[in-house]
């Protein structure tokens, strides 16, 4: 990373007051990313020429560069250029070319300017203009000084997504990569994904790997039990950051390897396609109860390319029958979900209809997630059958958020499967 500290100030009501949600601060620092510089600040401010002068006193005294959107439109409720020019004591002055341009445009259109739309060709004092190509509103480019020696360049662009983009591209990244010293570095990165473990246990896992001062940077993130590590690295070229991303991937696959089930965008059922196709095998999937969270997964895949040629038939079932009793009998009923789970994959491994079998179930059903806290008996079995009969079983409990409770099964589901597929390679029954 670069030792640049940006902030971005996204100024607007509708932003402020949620009416739309602030995307233009999310490109940016990724683009910002992309560079490698490290955005500290994130800053949202209505539109209000007190509070936006503030938000940029505090922004230009905090952060190297300061890259702001909305604002700059012709109307009264836009102070960005008010608030810049009080905030730095640089005094707004016209600028013939920029006044110019904004003519043009409207003369493009048959249009004469209209009057209010002369302040957007006013800018503070010292400030370069941002051309907008396709917009009336100019972003501004203002280099700032302090006394102590602090030094801050501010980027305003306007907010509408369109114009700020084409600025950022058309201008803004060049001079920073010009002038900032940036020079033609990216930020590159690699993933590993993993799946069984928390965060904090990651964490444990790899000591001294994810801090923020080291390079290659190791960044975790989890989503629906998935966690991902994101290895980056700022380097002129792909073959220089692998170099150095490689050794990382490498200490982390020691430690964490029996839990790494894929790479970058990789999810569970991409790899489970993958090692099936690899060995042109085919599995059946049962899913017991209301749900077909797996099949979902696998279906989405399967019409987003043609895996289905290489995986031949899937077969995707729902079992509902089994789950006709009412919603909260599993719990009372000493149901054995293992020895069903069990059975049905015998009975699909006679059909011969696969080479493997995953039986998941019961998932709980929907009135019984807000609950499960309280039902600690409740239990999913997973059946993983193979080729040659051989069994791999798994009880669950089905914890976690309601929201992830199913996805978090599916996966666990799909984890087995993975195990025992790269199990059955290493340790064929003769
Ligand atoms: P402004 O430049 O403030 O006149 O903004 C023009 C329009 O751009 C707004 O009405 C919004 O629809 C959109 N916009 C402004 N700021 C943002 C932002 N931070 N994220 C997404 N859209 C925005
Ligand atoms: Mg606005």
């Amino acid at each position: 990373m670069n030792r640049l500290r940006a902030e971005i100030l996204a100024i607007g009501d509708e932003l402020t007051s949620g009416q739309r949600l602030d995307t233009n601060s999310q490109w940016l620092a990724q683009r910002l990313g992309e560079l490698g510089v490290r955005t500290m600040f994130h800053t949202i401010v209505g539109d209000d020429l007190a509070a936006c002068m503030d938000a940029f006193q505090t922004a230009i005294r905090r952060s190297d560069l300061l890259v702001a959107t909305g604002g700059l439109g012709p109307t009264a409720d836009d102070l960005t250029r008010d608030a810049i020019a009080a905030a730095t004591h640089c005094p707004l002055e016209l600028r013939p070319e920029a006044l110019a341009h904004i003519e043009n445009l409207f003369a493009r259109r048959y249009r004469t300017m209209p009057q209010r739309n002369r302040v957007q060709a006013m800018f503070p004092r010292g400030s370069r203009i941002i051309p907008n190509p396709h917009g009336t509103a100019p972003g501004i480019d203002l280099y700032c000084q302090f006394q102590d020696g602090h030094v801050c360049r501010i980027f305003a662009l306007p907010g509408v997504p369109a114009e700020m983009t084409e600025m950022w591209n058309g201008t803004v990244a060049d001079r920073l990569r010009q002038e900032m010293g940036l020079g033609t570095k990216k930020v590159h990165y690699r993933q590993l994904k993993l799946f069984g473990l928390g965060e904090s246990d990651v964490e444990a896992l790899l000591p001294n790997l994810i801090e923020r001062d080291r390079d290659p940077l190791v960044g975790i993130t989890v989503s629906r039990a998935t966690i991902t590590l994101r290895i980056s690295t700022l380097a002129e070229t792909i073959d220089e950051a692998n170099h150095r991303i490689a050794p990382i991937m490498e200490e982390i696959r020691e430690h964490l390897g029996e839990f790494i089930f894929g790479e970058d965008d990789d999810e569970l059922e991409d790899i489970i396609l993958r090692l099936l196709s690899e060995r042109r095998q085919r599995v059946g999937l049962i899913e017991i109860g209301q749900h077909d969270i797996a099949a979902k997964w696998f279906r989405q895949k399967i019409s987003e390319s043609d895996v289905e040629s290489c995986v031949r038939c899937m077969r995707i079932e729902t079992i509902e029958e089994l789950c006709k009793s009412s919603p909260l009998s599993f719990e009372r009923t000493n149901i054995d979900w293992t020895e069903i789970a069990e059975r049905t994959a015998d009975d699909f491994v006679a059909q011969k209809q696969s080479d493997w079998v995953l039986v998941v179930g019961p998932y709980p059903k929907d009135q019984m997630i807000p609950i499960l806290d309280n039902l600690p008996e409740l239990s999913v079995a997973i059946v993983v059958c193979g080729p040659d009969h051989r069994k791999w079983t798994k009880s669950v409990r089905p914890i976690g958020h309601p929201d992830i409770v199913l996805h978090r099964i599916a996966k666990q589901a799909l984890d087995v499967l993975r195990k025992a597929i790269l199990e059955s390679d290493f340790n064929p029954r003769a």
